[in-house]
């Protein structure tokens, strides 16, 4: 039997564990940070919590006996990334990385790209007064200053500081089209503040951004560890896992 630990806390994440669920020869471990007060569960075993960094990390990857590691965090969750790209490096246990491709821009889309939520919330001022701010619960005290209207759209509250001028929206995707039109209309909205997290579940806001002409700080990515192996794609992910032998 071998045993497969999934770095989870995303559709990819629950879609991988769904899709080794029934596997003869391999058991899996989802792993969850526990930041989201009633998190979507993948099917299967199910840990919830941090580490404790590459030590902790090591550690459990020893005691627990894990053969390879899926790492299907969000594009955003860097830390726990350049965490399992050392303790598999370090404990030689393969890894892949399962990654939805990014948005790209197309036509008649008008995105200004950011490194960071810093820099979004510099560009700010100029190119919009009411803004539709998507970027999730982390990271929102980083426009805590800006002079604009905000429209906060998260699934738990966020912590720490919010702009003094917003309404905060708690909800959690699919959205469809027909609402973030409505949504953006709605409240005025003449900016749209996202990370590029890519992904079918959460684009509508683009396309309606792009129908009534709202422009769009988009934060790109950080980028993924050089050595290792990506793919965006669920099915090969699991034909990784079901593979017996990587060395
Ligand atoms: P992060 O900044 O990369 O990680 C911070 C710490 O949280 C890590 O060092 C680790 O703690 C713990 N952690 C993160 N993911 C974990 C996991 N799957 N299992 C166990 N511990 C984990 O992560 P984040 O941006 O806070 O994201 C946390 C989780 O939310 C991730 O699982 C991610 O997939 C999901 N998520 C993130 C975003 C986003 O925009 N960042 C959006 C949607 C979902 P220790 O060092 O103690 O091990």
């Amino acid at each position: 039997m071998r045993r497969i630990l999934i770095l989870g806390g995303t559709s990819e994440g629950r879609a991988l564990a769904a899709a080794l669920a029934e596997e003869p020869d391999v058991t899996v471990v989802s792993s969850l940070a526990g930041r989201v007060r009633n998190p979507r569960l993948p099917v299967g075993e199910v840990r919830v919590g941090g580490f404790g960094g590459v030590d902790g990390l090591c550690d459990y990857l020893r005691d627990n006996r894990i053969d390879r590691v899926v790492d299907a965090t969000h594009p955003f969750a860097a830390q726990i990334t350049a965490n399992v790209a050392v303790a598999t490096h370090l404990l030689d246990i393969p890894l892949l990385m399962l990654r939805r491709p990014q948005w790209e821009p197309g036509t008649g889309d008008r995105w200004t790209p950011v490194a960071s939520l810093d820099a979004a919330a510099a560009a700010l001022p100029t190119l919009g007064s009411r803004v539709f701010l998507t970027i999730g619960r982390q990271g929102v005290d980083a426009f805590a200053d800006a002079d604009a209207w905000f429209l906060v759209r998260a699934i738990d509250p966020p912590e720490g500081r919010v702009p003094p001028r917003s309404t905060l929206l708690l909800d959690r995707g699919p959205f469809n089209l027909d609402d973030e039109r409505e949504l953006l209309r709605g409240n005025a909205i003449n900016l749209l503040v996202t990370k590029n997290s890519g992904g079918s579940v959460t684009e509508a806001k683009l396309v309606a951004a792009r129908e009534l002409g709202v422009p769009v700080l988009m934060v790109q990515r950080p980028p993924v560890p050089a050595a290792a192996a990506v793919t965006a794609d669920v099915a090969a992910a699991a034909d990784w896992v079901r593979v017996p032998s990587r060395h």
